[in-house]
């Protein structure tokens, strides 16, 4: 029987290998070397459709391999996670390496819990790390986007197990003591310190986290500084953190970001932006940070995970319940620890189904902040500017199909935004 699941848990990793096979085939014959052009100028009257208008051929064809690549590497991460959860469950490993514990640790059905979770996530992240290699390094530097070195992708690679895998550990031995001690109302239990950790890790991110990444200082330019400081006072923000990431050790990438919570809030610039966008530019960056603080859109964010998440631990909780008692997946309930895999696959399941969700959610606040960005600096040209130049940085899809869009596009594509200032100028025009 346990054979008979072990080969349905292994349809999709087929599956996905298979297609990615197929679009690799495809991919390759597209790519060939291919030079770092870009923009093209856009005349008025223009009937061409509007990638063409506003991008060469040439960065169209290469953006959009690029991408479909990156989108069927996340694809196949997915479907190999979902495997390596399946085949754990239904396969001896677990159950081998939990005799073992039990006879050693007898005592304390935590202990226990906390190294299944590990053997759990050691197996997945070296199951998922050839599809993660080929993505985040391989891809990105045959794209000359990164000039990481191996031993820097590995060592970032084994932080990211670390800080997850402490995280994951620790809440999943929460979850098996919580589902012996409050069988009943362990899920409200588990969703009130699942909202803490977020809170606080949101707060602490930037703090604790970010600098094992990337190094940061803070904006030296006098001049600069002054002139951004001014405009957050003009959009009754009092700013005093704006600082620089140095990404510049790592990608050729041009990016800003706005995070943290109360005293640990900033807006980050990534030193390559600074190094090539115009000073006109930075501020347009610059602006579309301060509409994320000036809308509030960490806290808000963070209001809709805080209402999302005892709704989660409540699906959880339920589904977990259920499907520990089918006999044919040979756990002795909910309780059993061995439903680890179980748990985790039910959770990336449930995050995989809500992420249209979230992204819509999120495109809609990063539209908000574009809004503020034009009102701000009142110079729709030079966003638009950006947008064609970031693009071809960043090797951007300019207008990638809706379904990929819906699955993985946190922001507005840029023929989206684009459309946008468009709109906003001749609203202004007219
Ligand atoms: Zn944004």
């Amino acid at each position: 029987m346990r054979l008979r699941f072990a080969l349905v848990a292994l349809t999709p990793l087929l599956v996905g290998l298979v297609a990615h096979a197929a679009m690799a085939a495809g991919r390759e014959a597209r790519i060939e070397n291919a030079p770092r052009g870009g923009q093209k100028t856009a005349r008025s009257g223009d009937t061409r459709p509007a990638a063409e208008r506003y991008f060469d051929a040439e960065f169209l064809r290469r953006s959009e391999a690029y991408n479909r690549g990156k989108v069927v590497y996340a694809l196949n991460a997915r479907a190999i996670r979902w495997a390596a959860y399946a085949m754990l469950l239904l396969g001896p490993l677990l159950p081998a390496v939990s005799k073992r514990l039990t006879r050693r640790f007898t005592r304390s059905s935590a202990t226990r819990v906390f190294f299944l979770a590990w053997v759990v996530l050691a197996v997945t992240f070296a199951a998922v790390l050839p599809v993660a290699f080929a993505s985040g390094y391989l891809q990105e530097h045959r794209y000359e986007l990164s000039h990481q070195s191996l031993g820097g992708w590995l060592g970032d690679a084994a932080k990211g197990l670390g800080i997850w895998g402490a995280a994951f550990s620790l809440l999943t031995v929460l979850y098996f003591q919580l589902r012996q001690r409050m069988p009943r109302a362990g899920w409200a239990a588990l969703a009130g310190v699942a909202i803490v950790v977020v809170v606080a890790a949101t707060f602490a991110y930037p703090l604790v986290v970010d600098p094992l990444f990337n190094r940061y200082r803070p904006l030296r330019d006098p001049e600069l500084r002054k002139d951004l400081t001014e405009m957050a006072r003009a959009e009754g923000i009092l700013l005093d953190r704006i600082l620089v990431m140095e990404a510049s050790a790592k990608t050729v990438r041009e990016n800003a970001y706005f995070t943290g919570l109360g005293r640990t809030k900033r807006v980050v610039l990534w030193d390559n932006l600074l190094e090539n966008a115009s000073p006109a530019e930075v501020r347009q960056v610059f602006a579309h940070e301060l509409g994320h603080w000036s809308r509030g859109h960490i806290v808000r964010g963070l209001a809709l995970s805080i209402a999302a998440i005892p709704l989660l631990c409540w699906f959880l909780w339920t589904a977990h319940g259920r499907l520990a008692r089918v006999r044919r997946l040979g756990l002795e309930g909910p309780e059993d620890p061995l439903g680890i895999p179980l748990l985790w696959l039910l959770l990336s399941v449930s995050l995989f189904a809500a992420d249209p969700v979230s992204n819509a959610i999120s495109r809609a606040m990063e539209r908000e902040a574009d809004g503020v960005a034009l009102e701000l600096t009142g110079d729709a040209q030079t966003f638009i500017d950006y947008e064609r130049r970031s693009s071809v940085v960043n090797l951007g899809w300019v207008d990638p199909p809706a379904v990929w869009k819906g699955l993985f596009w946190t922001h507005p594509t840029t023929l989206e935004r684009i459309r946008m200032a468009e709109e906003w100028r001749s609203r202004r025009a007219g």
